[in-house]
């Protein structure tokens, strides 16, 4: 059973409508927005201040944390004074972790109640203790009669309530059950479902965030199929937690969110950043605004080529391909990280993109491969210069490992044979094949072999069939796959689901061959000029890809600044979690419970500790997500007490309440400690 109606198009999931104050969730209503305030609950008149400039950007729903019964208290004040200032259609929700009775506190004053399944009414000991069935069972009862009064008030109230399921917070009935897996977090929301039922209470909504958008991306997958079993058609909050700040966690986010309501699913959302809650609201309004124009509320016709494709969507694998050598040091396959491929405008263009990513700053995210359109015989003759002469020296010196040379239709096998023969760089041929082009694409193929070069093959979804016999016949070898437009309805309705209609017919004809994610203009869901739109629409297409396990090499097309389209384009690989080139962050947004400055600290350890490729330093506020949230992180540097900072090894805390003018040396002394250290070289210095 599928849990979503088609993997090519947009079919809204069928929910039913939950009411949040006056706000509608799900049935019919667009995405909701929202967000959360970051100052002490206690400080009416703080809170009362941000809810409003969240308000006033377009935030829906705002939720604001009660960390015990005092902080709850205070949200009568607080839903009074918004309101007061003309903010009463907008509903407040109150975050609850660990304690019934805020929740029975806040559920009097605000519209919504948000509960954490994995603590509420569980003190978290990290605990390792077998479950027998009947233990189990009464863990189960002990739930019921601690959820249940709240259940009933909500009802009695008209309030809404969010089963808000974190990765990093499972009870640990659930991790001595499930472990740490999308499905135990799946069990864990179940749990609290099934009570809420018991009740005949459905103003729920559920949500299932994880730091990781490839396990958040499964767990909510999960949920839903579990759910259509059940016959529950609850709706969905989606955010990926956690996710950091700048461009990092906007593209972590718009993975995560992005590929769900490419999927269909997905009522409201909250985009996480480390950053002010108000810098939250246009990313998310921008990621709801293009998936909506994807809406189809119909299942696709019995006409879509294909209705179901063969990835397993709850489990991730890397799917498995050919290895192509295109240089020493640059092959592309199973074992090889996805290459980066740069779009430059025109061969005119080419000395002064080297230059560029020739730069230092670069060392580490190199561009790999050089994407350049060949318009007319005099462009390949500049190619074929520059690829043979002595004084640009390749392949050595050439700045990059390949060049792939997007051919316009007029150029024929037999133009191309001089540059073919002479090139010392290995070139990657690029062409687009209508379905009348079968012998042509044999031609091309051919003629690229024989010199030991390649060919990127661009065959859309429609005229697939009319090439399947070539392709079977011809093989893989040296033979690359890649779009550049979403196609046409009725095989996929936006670009994911193009190239997942790709992997199926490339699996029908036996081809392990490569795949190039090219995001484009025709890619685009709704292509916009700024930067967000760019990246956003990167991280739809290819971190969803990515997360799916497709995808060999990737180009950022949309951008044209050379050294901002590979900066993208690494990362988008390391937010997908396929290529890591840099210090992995795991940073909280920062919410009314956070017991230090977080942006200004997170800025701080970004530039201390940034160079430090591969390492996962996990930065939050308090401990109630954590250390469950920094489970794979190397390094945690959490919130003790007020201007106190733990820091952990793993999930173990190994030193307590540390003065925080003195924890960054210490979580560097650590970070030395266990062999993670290397020095800066120049240019991180330099940039930092
Ligand atoms: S981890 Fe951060 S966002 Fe989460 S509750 Fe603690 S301080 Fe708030």
């Amino acid at each position: 059973m599928s849990y979503c109606a088609s993997r090519f198009h947009t079919v809204r999931r069928r929910t039913v409508e939950v009411m949040v104050g006056s706000v509608g969730v799900g049935g019919s209503h667009p995405v909701r927005i929202q967000s959360m305030t970051t100052s002490d609950t206690h400080d009416v008149t703080a809170t009362v201040k941000q809810s409003i400039a969240l308000a006033e950007v377009g935030c829906e729903i705002v939720r604001i944390t009660a960390p015990n019964v005092a902080a709850a208290k205070c949200l009568k004040d607080i839903r009074a004074q918004f309101s007061a200032a003309g903010f009463g259609h907008i509903p407040l929700v109150a975050d609850i972790h660990f304690l019934p009775s805020a929740a029975m506190e806040a559920v009097e004053h605000v519209e919504k109640v948000r509960v954490n399944p994995g603590n509420y009414a569980d003190k978290k000991k990290f605990a390792v203790k077998e479950y027998t069935e009947a233990d189990y069972v009464e863990e189960l009862e002990r739930l019921h009669e601690t959820f249940s009064p709240l259940v009933r008030r909500a009802k009695e109230l008209g309030r809404s309530m969010r089963i808000g399921t974190n990765h990093g917070s499972l009870s640990d009935r659930i991790m001595n059950r499930y472990g740490d897996t999308p499905l135990g977090m799946v069990e864990s929301a179940l749990e609290f479902l099934r009570i809420a039922r018991s009740h005949d209470y459905h103003q729920l909504i559920l949500s299932m965030k994880a730091s990781n958008p490839k396990v958040m991306i499964q767990a909510y997958r999960l949920l839903v199929q579990r759910m259509v079993q059940e016959d529950m058609h609850y709706p969905l909050h989606l955010g990926v937690t956690e996710a950091g700040d700048g461009e990092d966690g906007r593209i972590k986010s718009a993975i995560g969110i992005g590929s769900l309501l490419l999927d269909g699913l997905g009522d409201t959302i909250r985009v996480s950043l480390t950053e002010d809650s108000v810098y939250e609201i246009p990313v998310a309004q921008s990621i709801a605004k293009k998936a909506m124009s994807l809406w189809n509320t119909s299942r696709p016709s019995a006409t879509s080529l294909l209705l179901v494709d063969a990835i397993n969507p709850y489990h991730f694998e890397r799917r498995v391909t050919t290895t192509l050598a295109l240089s020493d040091q640059c092959r592309v396959g199973p074992e090889q990280p996805p290459r980066v491929i740069v779009r430059v405008g025109s061969v005119t263009e080419l000395a002064a993109a080297r230059e560029a990513l020739a730069s230092p700053r670069l060392t580490d995210t190199p561009a790999e491969g050089l994407l350049v359109p060949i318009n007319a015989v005099s462009d390949l003759e500049v190619v074929g210069a520059a690829t043979a002469r002595g004084d640009a020296g390749p392949p050595k010196n050439f700045g990059f490992e390949f060049l792939a040379l997007e051919l316009a239709t007029t150029l024929t096998p037999a133009t191309l044979a001089p540059l073919l023969t002479h090139s010392e760089v290995r070139l990657l041929l690029v062409r687009a094949f209508n379905a009348n082009e079968s012998e042509l694409l044999k031609q091309f193929l051919l003629v690229a072999r024989q010199n030991r070069h390649f060919l990127a093959a661009e065959i859309s979804p429609e005229s697939f069939p009319a090439h399947e016999s070539v392709l079977r016949e011809l093989g893989h070898a040296n033979l690359v796959f890649t779009l550049t437009s979403a196609g046409s309805p009725p095989s996929a309705s936006h670009a994911t689901g193009a190239y997942r209609q790709l992997v199926e017919r490339l699996r029908a004809v036996g081809s392990a061959a490569p795949i190039w994610i090219r995001n484009t203009s025709g890619t685009a869901v709704q292509g916009e000029p700024s930067f967000l739109s760019k990246l956003l629409e990167a991280s739809f297409l290819s971190g969803g890809l990515l997360c799916d396990g497709v995808g060999d090499f990737i180009s950022m097309e949309t951008e044209t600044d050379v050294t901002r389209a590979t900066k993208l384009a690494y990362n988008v690989l390391q937010g997908a979690g396929a290529r890591i080139s840099k210090t992995e962050f795991v940073a909280c947004p920062s919410c009314g419970r956070t017991l230090f400055d977080l942006q200004s600290t997170t800025q701080r350890i970004r530039a201390q500790t940034g160079h430090l490729k591969g390492v996962k330093i996990a930065i939050m506020g308090c401990i109630v997500n954590g250390p469950g949230e920094m489970a794979d992180a190397d390094f945690g540097y959490v919130g003790g007490a007020p201007g106190k900072i733990n820091l952990y090894v793993g999930k173990n805390c190994v030193q307590y309440n540390l003065p925080q003018a003195e924890a960054d040396g210490r979580l560097i002394a650590l970070i030395r400690e266990h062999g993670k250290w290397v020095d800066p070289s120049p240019h991180h210095a330099a940039n930092s």
